[in-house]
């Protein structure tokens, strides 16, 4: 997955464009910049990828998912409906925009049940913002027409899924807006940088003026620009705009490698029929930065992914023991331990995580395994990785 494997000359090309201008801020010194707008270019091509009519690019995919809460007006006391396997930063968005995360059950796709997110929508209830976890999709049309039927708003959390797709529609271009990560071990990266895409010219507005202290962005002297709004500043640097644009470009290498590593890897599990795997609603648009699967029991995968580390097969996670990506292991999200005291505690129908239940989540992550797929593997390298994976599995006896 991580784009941080192919970094090459193009990446270094784009870096020494900005350095040669000395230009390093996105806005304005058009003089001096000599027609080089790194940030503007990444926001076309990743508008082009994506065919959304919008394009805001930002400083991290935390940053991105705040500016997409506070520009679809989700503030304090505002319930948002979040899974329990997702990364640490969605649910972080969420308490720093004041309002109220509701966890609700995910399914064998890797993220949210339709129902159960269902099940959870109170009258206090704003928005739903799904997760495409590891590359592939949640079942977003259910979620969206949910979503529609009960006025809510939609917001895709994306950063793991940037090139995936639902039906031919591009991940993060469903709800009012979605939102794009190209940190460090991102399958495009530009250091620390994120994006949100939207159709909505308001909503757009909105969010790249939030993400600039409120700056409308008009005229030629930012010392004279109006400031609609507060804000804050999200803003990317052009050196980091420029490393993403080279990696962006890149994109379709990156797409068809991970997909022919991942096929080869699954085809040769397909044996075991004890084994299966995570429910894609469309293969077609699976990104393959992770083949994940399902044992049995969680005893099963807990002792394979063991064997699988013993053996050299490296990057298989067991989220369920492991700090990163699952609730379960977050003491510090259900006992709401902050710097400061989070807007979250002010309010009654604030949930007491340290007692939620997630019996169906439990039981999914439980059974899961997830190999990532990298693009530096060699042909030799893929063989040797599915032998003793093979090996490894068998030696089981599921
Ligand atoms: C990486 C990630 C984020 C946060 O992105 P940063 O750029 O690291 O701030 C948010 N959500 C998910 C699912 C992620 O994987």
């Amino acid at each position: 997955m991580p784009g941080f494997e192919i970094f090459g000359d193009e990446e270094r090309k784009e870096v020494q464009d900005v350095l040669d201008t000395g230009v390093l801020f996105r806005y304005g010194f058009d003089q001096a910049r000599k027609g080089r707008w790194k940030a503007k270019a990444f926001e076309a091509d990743l508008s082009k990828l994506t065919g959304a009519q919008y394009c805001h690019l930002c400083s991290s995919g935390t940053a991105a998912l705040s500016i997409a809460l506070a520009a679809c007006g989700v503030g304090a006391g505002d319930e948002v409906i979040v899974p329990p396997f997702t990364f640490v930063a969605t649910i972080e968005a969420v308490l720093g925009a004041g309002a109220v995360p509701v966890f609700a059950e995910i399914d064998e796709t890797l993220c949210l049940n339709p129902d159960a997110v269902n099940a959870v929508i109170t009258p206090r209830t704003k928005a739903v913002l799904p997760v495409h976890m590891c590359g592939s999709m949640a079942s977003i049309d259910e979620i969206k027409a949910l979503c529609e039927q009960k006025q809510l708003v939609l917001i895709e959390d994306a950063c793991q899924a940037i090139g995936g797709s639902l039906n031919g529609k591009a991940l993060g271009t469903f709800g009012q807006m979605g939102c794009f990560s190209f940190d460090p071990v991102k399958t495009i990266t530009c250091g620390e940088g994120g994006a949100v895409v939207t159709d909505d010219k308001e909503l757009y507005t909105i969010a790249e003026g939030y993400a600039d202290h409120g700056h409308d962005h008009t005229g030629s002297d930012r010392g004279l620009e109006g400031h609609p709004i507060l804000g804050t500043n999200f803003r990317i640097s052009e050196l980091n705009a420029a490393v993403g644009l080279a990696q962006l470009r890149k994109i379709d290498y990156i797409l068809k490698k991970q997909r022919a590593h991942k096929k080869a890897i699954k085809d040769a599990m397909l044996q075991f029929s004890e084994i299966s795997f995570r429910r894609i609603p469309d293969e077609k648009g699976d990104t393959a930065t992770f083949l994940s699967f399902f044992l049995p029991e969680e005893e099963h995968a807990r002792k394979l992914a063991g064997e699988l580390a013993g053996a050299g097969v490296d990057s298989c996670f067991y989220w369920y023991d492991n700090n990163w990506h699952y609730i379960r292991q977050w003491d510090h999200l259900k006992r709401l331990s902050s710097a400061a005291k989070l807007p979250a505690r002010l309010f009654e129908h604030c949930p007491n995580y340290e007692n939620m239940e997630l019996l169906q989540s439990d039981k999914i992550i439980g059974r899961t395994i997830s190999m990532l797929i990298k693009l530096s593997w060699t042909k030799e390298g893929l063989s040797q990785r599915i032998e003793k994976l093979v090996e490894v599995i068998s030696k089981m006896n599921l």
